[in-house]
């Protein structure tokens, strides 16, 4: 029995071979790359610039301090519970003046999905996230933030943090 070949396959093999002959796909490649090379570039050289960000940017979270340096948390736990990643863990007690304040406040970052629920059900703008978003961890446990590493963000991005809140309430 003779080996029969569909005409349309003859036709697709040989107008594959004329294409790979006479190198179409390489003028293909070489003419978009020429596009490009000629077009707006979108990449920045990280870190001498940045892309614009928001001012609601879900970045590394910050603990506040209202300007005469008391911490504005409360200990009401709200972001604790409203956490859908439970990476938050909290422990308070009740100051000589009656005050409840956090003992301990510690977020894993590598448990945190970034969502903002902490920061929006906080009632003082206690817990923000801020625009940092280049940090990293190295070792087990160089992502789990405690409170006062917390409060250090906190102290040294507040200019920033309080604009960018300022800046929110404007457009409510
Ligand atoms: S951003 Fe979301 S996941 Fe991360 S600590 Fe806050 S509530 Fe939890
Ligand atoms: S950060 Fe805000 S929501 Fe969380 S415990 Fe403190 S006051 Fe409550």
């Amino acid at each position: 029995m003779g080996l029969l070949i569909p005409l349309n396959i003859m036709i697709k093999t040989i107008q594959k071979s004329l294409s790979s002959l006479m190198l179409i796909e390489l003028l293909k490649g070489m003419a978009l790359t020429g596009r490009y090379f000629f077009a707006p570039k979108i990449t920045v050289q990280y870190p001498e610039e940045v892309t614009p960000q928001s001012n609601r940017f879900r970045g590394l979270h910050a603990l506040r301090r209202y300007a005469n340096g008391e911490e504005r948390c409360i200990a009401c736990k709200l972001c604790e519970a409203v956490c859908p990643a439970m990476a938050i863990t909290i422990e308070s007690e009740q100051r000589e003046d009656n005050t409840r304040r956090t003992t301990r406040y510690d977020i894993d970052l590598t448990k945190c999905i970034f969502c903002g629920m902490c920061e929006e059900s906080c009632p003082v703008d206690s817990i923000v996230e801020t625009r940092v978003f280049d940090y990293h961890g190295e070792q087990r446990g160089d992502l789990l933030y405690t409170k006062e590493m917390l409060l250090a963000v906190g102290d040294k991005h507040e200019k920033q943090i309080a604009a960018d809140r300022d800046l929110d309430k404007a457009f409510r």
